[in-house]
């Protein structure tokens, strides 16, 4: 914030649209989605298969992945893990008619980084995406940035924990929550506070979404998941990081 600002860093700015790939089936939900994204001047690619859209992750680089879980030819679930598999970080978000908990679980396991239930409202889900980005800019002004939580050294520039010759990746959301609960170390973050500052939302009623990704942390940072060591539950009030 408080750095100068070049007098070329607003056209630099402008030459680098992000990219967004909806892939889903649904004309009306493309053609909505489409106009409303390219007027909030990001550049839009839309397919309507699960198999043209891989493609098109693949070719044309997208920042961010908005996908369907009803495709024509395949469950979204799997174009997910696949999607997943290829790039470990580009942000997901499902597209979702099924409100079931279980469903989102499965899409977040999936390895998608959130999810929107249709009908969906266009400016949260725009709030959301621009959220990805601003946090994804802190992440490049802090990009050498490492530290530790236990034994294991979580490298935020490559979303890389290690720990002797063992490494996994952190997804992008992952690896936010990490950093917030790492600001605020021994403190007891909320959960409202953690959606609202990594999701970018106030809406209690996905609180879900939080507590979901404590899990996949805990499966991942935990030796014993069921008497975890370093990321606590603080009963009725949210989670706190024991480094
Ligand atoms: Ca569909």
């Amino acid at each position: 914030m408080s750095q100068a600002t070049a007098p070329t860093g607003v056209d630099q700015d402008e030459e680098v649209r992000k990219r967004i790939l909806v892939i889903e089936d649904e004309p009306d939900i493309v053609r909505g989605l489409r106009d409303a994204l390219q007027f909030e001047g990001f550049d839009v690619e839309a397919r309507g298969t699960g198999a043209e859209g891989l493609a098109a992750a693949m070719d044309w680089a997208p920042d961010c992945v908005l996908l369907d879980l009803m495709l024509p030819d395949d469950n979204g679930y799997r174009v997910c893990e696949t999607l997943r598999q290829r790039d470990e970080t580009v942000p997901i978000i499902i597209l979702t008619a099924k409100a079931q908990e279980t469903d989102k679980i499965r899409g977040l396991d999936a390895g998608a980084d959130d999810y929107v239930t249709k009908p969906f409202s266009v400016a949260e889900l725009i709030a959301r995406i621009n959220a990805i980005f601003r946090r994804q800019a802190r992440l490049v002004s802090h990009s050498d940035e490492t530290f530790t939580i236990g034994a294991w050294t979580i490298n935020a520039r490559k979303h890389v924990m290690s720990k002797g010759r063992t490494s996994k990746r952190l997804t992008f959301y992952e690896l936010e929550v990490l950093k917030l609960l790492r600001e605020r170390s021994e403190e007891t973050v909320s959960r409202d506070e953690l959606l609202e500052k990594v999701w970018g939302i106030q809406a209690s009623p996905t609180s879900r979404t939080v507590d979901n990704f404590i899990v996949k942390l805990r499966r991942k940072l935990e030796e014993d998941q069921k008497s975890p060591r370093h990321i606590l539950t603080v009963y009725g009030l949210g989670y706190k990081l024991v480094p």
